[in-house]
């Protein structure tokens, strides 16, 4: 089992809790919900962007890994074409993920859902 870091941790929470645990594209609730990247986490420049992750259940997590066009297909329609483009421009960006950092991006999502459990309707913002 791979240690996952604060950030990752609470990051992925948030887009979960966003999606009210509900998977983006089938809409089922009754699975495992997976925080999905659209680009890789390689790319730290929007490895915890939350316009560059959605919530998917397991099984739509891994029919989208093994078919990436059928993943940026329905990512067109659903966010549409700006949004991809947006994010096309903001990945490019060099980002140093330091442990300061990455210690600032986790209290800020563990205070957005925190922010999120206590008001109905709040929407969290990224931290970049
Ligand atoms: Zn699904």
């Amino acid at each position: 089992m791979i240690k996952r870091e604060a950030c990752d941790k609470w990051f992925s929470d948030v887009v979960r809790e966003k999606a009210n645990y509900t998977c983006e594209h089938c809409k089922k609730t009754d699975s495992r919900m997976e925080c999905a990247h659209i680009y890789g986490r390689r790319l730290k420049s929007v490895r915890w962007s939350l316009d560059n992750a959605v919530c998917l259940c397991h099984w739509c997590h891994r029919d989208f890994t093994e078919n990436p066009l059928k993943f940026v297909e329905w990512l067109n329609q659903y966010f549409g074409e700006g949004h991809m483009e947006i994010l096309r421009e903001k990945q490019r960006a060099i980002f140093k993920a330091t442990p300061e950092i990455k210690k600032e991006i986790a209290k800020h999502y563990r205070e957005e859902l925190k922010a999120m459990g206590e008001n109905e309707g709040y929407e969290p913002r990224s931290y970049n």
